[in-house]
């Protein structure tokens, strides 16, 4: 059974989206060579309080941080800590609120001072895939064309997608049904109903999709140890297309069939 929220429910999704983007807004501005990912998710864990939510992911199955951050060949789920920056890495920050009971999940890659033109096409095409993947978002349209969209994607321009971790349903906990994965045929899964609310997340692999988790049980890397690269939004299906809730600002983020789209994700989250 995946949940339609009331527009009242999606107002309260909406603050935690908005919680969530300025928070991450807050740690772009503090990614520098130098710097350590354990001061990283102190102020991340800082400017989510300040803003009156909490970190969704501190304690969540006992993880230890308050947001994940992993560096390079790290995929997802990297546990902050003594870790120094360095100039050319390329960083995921993955970060989750929740105000009033109500969850938000989100996820950018930025890259630490210069980073190699390769890792850059990388986390530009990981973004881009998220755009595809969202586009697909409105009433009547499958689960699977989120997924299909991204993997033809992201695989025409030679990468690959990880299998094995999805992006989710969300709302009163962090993850709800349905799994939203990054593959698969058009036309299967549920059929997406306003008021559905979905955290998609793109993986990209350099190399390989395959992917496995290091032995202090959190971090996923990548098989081969290539970059790998992460978007994520919080997104609602609304009457005619897709409001993405993870933005700083909520009405520049909306995008339907009737053309009223105003501007791409991309800026709001500037
Ligand atoms: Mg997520």
């Amino acid at each position: 059974m995946i949940a339609c929220r009331s527009e009242q429910e999606l107002a309260k999704m909406r603050a935690s989206g908005r919680v969530n983007a300025q928070a991450l807004a807050a740690l772009r501005a503090r990614v520098a060579p130098g710097v350590t990912t354990r001061e990283i998710n102190r102020v991340a864990e800082e400017t989510i309080r300040s803003l009156g939510g909490e970190p969704a992911f501190l304690g969540y199955n006992g993880f230890s941080g308050s947001i994940c951050l992993s560096l390079n060949e790290e995929v997802v789920h990297g546990i902050p800590g003594e870790r120094v920056l360095r100039d050319g890495d390329l960083l995921k920050m993955d970060i989750g609120s929740i105000v009033d009971g109500w969850y938000s999940d989100m996820a950018c890659t930025v890259g630490v001072g210069q980073i190699s033109a390769e890792a850059a096409a990388l986390l530009e095409a990981t973004e881009e895939a998220l755009n595809v993947g969202i586009r697909e978002v409105r009433p009547g349209a499958h689960v699977s064309d989120i997924g299909h969209a991204v993997q033809s994607y992201v695989e025409a321009r030679g990468y690959s997608v990880v299998r094995q971790l999805v992006g989710h349903g969300i709302g009163q906990k962090l993850h709800e049904e349905p799994q939203v994965p990054n593959f698969g045929k058009r036309g299967a899964g549920a059929k997406l109903k306003p008021g559905m609310v979905l955290a998609i997340e793109p993986m990209v692999n350099q190399g390989g999709w395959q992917v496995y988790t290091k032995p202090d049980k959190w971090t996923v890397v990548t098989a081969d140890g290539k970059l790998s690269a992460h978007f994520e939004h919080t997104v609602a299906v609304t009457h005619d297309g897709y409001e993405i809730l993870t933005v700083i600002e909520g009405s520049m983020a909306k995008g339907g069939s009737v053309g009223t789209q105003t501007r791409r994700h991309a800026e709001a989250l500037g």
